[in-house]
């Protein structure tokens, strides 16, 4: 017989135990610079003008070089998530069950990341919550890198 799915817990992470990313500041630089001050930083193209995630130096559109960044709204909408179970990585190991998801944003492109919560959720509920609105929130894991995760808006 299945385990059944535990519920999905809201979320406060002030005690950052999972891997921390290696910040490439050639490509990522200025996103690392303002999620350091709790603000999301987009690629986007002087070209075509479309906003692109993940950080490229050669638009995925148009194949410009000609890249800025612009601080984003940090807000966008719930396009799909999967329950994580189980996990391997070193802190999410122990955490399970928890959320990841993409997130259509409001300038444009998709971003990858995982879900805080917004409440105590059963996990088939989270299918209601396709399209809903999250915002970014960045988690300190030491003073160069803060890492973005998203939460359900209301
Ligand atoms: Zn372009």
């Amino acid at each position: 017989m299945a385990d059944t799915p535990k519920k999905v817990k809201e979320r406060k992470l002030t005690d950052y135990k999972y891997p921390i990313p290696d910040p490439d500041p050639y490509t990522s630089g200025p996103f690392w610079e303002g999620a350091k001050e709790g603000k999301l930083m987009l690629p986007r193209c002087e070209d075509c003008n479309r906003a692109h995630w993940y950080p490229r130096i050669i638009c995925p559109f148009c194949y410009s070089r000609s890249i800025s960044w612009f601080e984003a709204s940090g807000e966008g909408t719930l396009y799909t998530f999967a329950v994580q179970q189980r996990a391997f990585a070193p802190g999410w190991s122990e955490e399970g069950p928890y959320v990841t998801c993409y997130i259509d944003l409001n300038e444009g492109d998709r971003m990858f990341g995982v879900l805080l919560g917004g409440a105590d959720i059963e996990p088939w509920d989270l299918f209601k919550k396709i399209g809903s609105k999250c915002k970014i929130e960045f988690v300190k894991a030491n003073d160069d890198v803060h890492v973005p995760f998203w939460r359900l808006a209301e």
